[in-house]
């Protein structure tokens, strides 16, 4: 039986109570009724772009859904079209997660053995990912692993900061293993859901259960071992899941923020084991390769970023994709909305905050000034010859907030400090950088400072 618009705009009326004005207004008021095909078991949706699709799909399928069948009754399942194309099939039982804008047609849950893992995020592949210096290494390592049918690296363990795009490579190496082999079981799994797991087997005496599953598949991957550190019993399960994976010569693929051997509360046997394959670092990219990625995901999201403002974004967000992704991704949201086209400056107006946060500008004067008041000195000793202790360490405690803090060279810093040449700069920086990581009390102070002079 067809759709009708009344039934669309019961649905309308629910899902705005249910999600609050400003919500709907923004994501769910665009979404249309595509009258000519919806039937009451098969309801399609009309959204304006990819991107609120995304958008929608991720935050308010559960909620459509359910309001759906309360209104509708029985279980019909949702599509949703683009301007008029016909995409997603069915998301209907894809909670919260945004399922099938395919890359890959392959979907995660098809596969036996991925129950008790965690979804496939489908943007994170392999073509989507951008590469430049600092992560060209690490890609075509995955690239390697995903493409070899022998073991050649076990485990492979990727590492780095946050939002550097380790989950992304992983995802890319599932979806590369789920498309070219597909008789080969890939588990993917983030730490937090093995740790869980692994508790609760323990409380229902299922621990049997719990090795059978991660045992029995081909490839396992998981998310963030750092989280696995320090939980003994837990660890130890890890530890025998690893061993038992390699001696079947199954693929292991990790990540994690850290090396091996910076993990603290990990047992030297489990690191020399993660140790034993191959390990890589995935690095902060630098403005090229920021500005790629941006100009990447702008064209992901159907919209054409200005050089300017790209350069701008990739300039001032510099430490993390995520961060970056997420500014783009209000400013798209935000010029969607009001039918705005992007320029420089609503993106300096609109992600104010962000900057905020990002440049707080410290001078060195203001530097110069916490440090002499923290540690009970005239501020001219800054500036003066004088060599004794008690004024040279602040000194040299200020030079280091000064290199960590601002965004000044050497060069410019040893002149604000009297005149003093690069080399003593530098000198200072490792000086204090090495007492920071022995001496408790300085790294005290630094904290304190730090977040005097950025709080
Ligand atoms: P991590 O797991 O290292 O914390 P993620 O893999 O979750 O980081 O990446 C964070 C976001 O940044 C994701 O949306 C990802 O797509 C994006 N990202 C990171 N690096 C790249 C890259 N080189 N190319 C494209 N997108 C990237
Ligand atoms: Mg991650």
């Amino acid at each position: 039986m067809r759709m009708t618009r009344e039934h669309w705009s019961a649905i309308q009326a629910r899902l705005k109570e249910k999600v609050g004005d400003a919500s709907f207004e923004s994501w769910l008021a665009p979404l249309d009724l595509d009258a000519e095909r919806a039937t009451l078991q098969d309801v399609v949706v009309r959204v304006p772009t990819r991107f609120i699709r995304d958008w929608v799909i991720r935050h308010y399928n559960q909620a459509i859904t359910d309001t759906v069948r309360e209104v509708l009754g029985g279980e019909p399942t949702l599509n949703f079209t683009i301007a008029g194309t016909f995409t997603v099939p069915d998301v209907t039982h894809t909670p919260a997660a945004a399922k099938a804008p395919t890359p890959h047609a392959a979907e995660p849950t098809d596969a036996p053995s991925l129950t008790g893992g965690n979804m496939l995020n489908p943007h994170y592949t392999f073509d989507s990912f951008v590469t430049g210096k600092s992560n060209e290494f690490a890609y075509a390592a995955a690239k390697r692993i995903a493409e070899s049918d022998d073991i050649l690296y076990n485990p492979f363990l990727l590492y780095g900061g946050v939002g550097l795009g380790k989950t992304h490579l992983m995802h890319g190496i599932a979806w590369f293993i789920q498309k070219n082999y597909p008789q080969r079981r890939v588990l993917y799994i983030s730490s937090e859901k093995f740790v869980f797991q692994f508790i609760r087997s323990l409380r229902d005496k299922k621990t049997i259960d719990f090795k059978e599953t991660f045992r029995s598949v081909d490839v396992l991957m998981i998310d963030d071992i750092q989280f696995i550190a320090g939980k003994e019993a837990t660890q130890e399960e890890f530890f025998h899941t690893l061993n038992a994976l390699m001696d079947m010569r199954k693929q292991v693929v990790l990540t994690a923020d850290r090396s091996p051997h910076e993990m603290d509360n990990v047992e030297d046997r489990l690191r020399s084991r993660l140790s034993s394959g191959l390990i890589t670092e995935i690095h902060r990219p630098n403005l090229e390769t920021r500005i790629a990625i941006l100009e990447r995901k702008a064209e992901e999201r159907g919209i054409t970023l200005p050089r300017d403002v790209a350069l701008f974004l990739a300039d001032r967000i510099a430490s993390n994709v995520r961060e970056l992704e997420g500014a783009l991704n209000r400013l798209v949201a935000h010029t969607q909305l009001t039918r705005q086209s992007i320029t420089l400056d609503n993106t300096q107006d609109l992600l104010k905050d962000i900057f905020q946060a990002y440049g707080r500008q410290v001078t060195l004067d203001q530097i110069q000034m916490k440090v002499a008041e923290h540690f009970h000195i005239k501020l001219q000793d800054m500036h003066s010859n004088r060599r004794t202790k008690d004024v040279a360490r602040p000194r040299q405690v200020a030079m280091y907030l000064a290199k960590q803090l601002t965004s000044k060279s050497y060069p410019e810093i040893g002149k604000a400090f009297g005149g003093r040449d690069h080399t003593t700069v530098m000198h200072a920086v490792k000086t204090v950088d090495a007492l920071r990581a022995k001496d408790p009390s300085i790294a005290e102070d630094l904290k304190l400072l730090e977040g005097l002079l950025t709080g």
